[in-house]
């Protein structure tokens, strides 16, 4: 969670950042103006500016990786809210009653059933339940099993971790629709580790969305689509917002400012 336009770190549930006034430390320590964005705002921007989602002024980015981060971008301007938190995808709660227990501390975030740690953890449930499996035979023991060992367990065609992967796709699917319902972007980009997995976790998630999205038969479905700059698109959409920010000299473009020192 990042303040904007402070750029102070107030909390975040998967890594150890609290109360840190990150804008003014790295200011001070350069001397240079500085601009901080929540990661995922970061690489939504990118992705909207010269990935996947260019020249579309309305889309919502979702990184999926060890949880679920989003930016949604309407009319060209990423939605930050009155402080700069808005854009927490990961944790509107898809499964309050039978759904897992999210590092923020409340059930059923989307983030808890459909992030790389939840496929983790149906795997090591599933080989708990199932020693035998070929995904089984991957890790040394149940409790090593990561997404990564599912992923390679679903590219050899295991149909326990096919199986794993479809449920993860739902939930993403039921919560994709629940965003288009409210905001009615052009296109959905997957990007983070977990998208790298490429039809084995879109293809349940295209399913499940057109499923439960709101009037199906009556709209137009914005295409889900892989991200473009891959594991880069946070630092490319962090240089686009600092650049954005910046003073710029009259007469020159920012593409002038950019390119030379000053
Ligand atoms: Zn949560």
């Amino acid at each position: 969670m990042v303040d904007w336009p402070s750029g102070h770190i107030r909390w975040a549930p998967n890594n150890s950042y609290q109360d840190l006034p990150l804008q003014r430390l790295l200011s001070e320590g350069s001397g240079l103006p500085a601009v901080v964005e929540n990661d995922a705002n970061a690489a939504a921007w990118a992705e909207a500016a010269v990935g996947a989602g260019a020249g579309l002024a309305n889309i919502i980015a979702l990184t999926i990786g060890t949880g679920i981060g989003a930016g949604i971008i309407l009319n060209g301007e990423l939605q930050r809210g009155d402080t700069g938190i808005a854009g927490e995808a990961g944790h509107i709660i898809v499964n309050p009653s039978g759904g897992e227990r999210c590092g923020c501390g409340a059930t059923g975030c989307l983030e808890a059933m459909a992030s790389g740690t939840a496929l983790g953890r149906i795997g090591r449930r599933a080989v708990a339940a199932d020693p035998a499996s070929r995904l089984a035979s991957l890790a040394a023991s149940a409790e090593e099993v990561t997404g990564e060992t599912v992923h390679e367990a679903a590219r050899q065609g295991d149909p326990a971790a096919l199986r794993l992967f479809d449920e993860i796709g739902y939930w993403l699917g039921v919560g994709i629709a629940s965003l288009t319902n409210v905001f009615d972007p052009q296109l959905v980009i997957l990007g983070g580790g977990l998208a790298t997995t490429g039809d084995l976790l879109l293809t349940p998630a295209r399913e499940s969305f057109e499923r439960f999205i709101f009037a199906r038969a009556h709209r137009k479905l914005p295409p889900l689509v892989p991200a473009r700059l891959g594991s880069d698109a946070g630092l490319i959409g962090a240089a686009l917002l600092a650049l954005r920010q910046a003073p710029r000299p009259r007469g020159r473009t920012v593409r002038e400012f950019a390119a030379r020192p000053h």
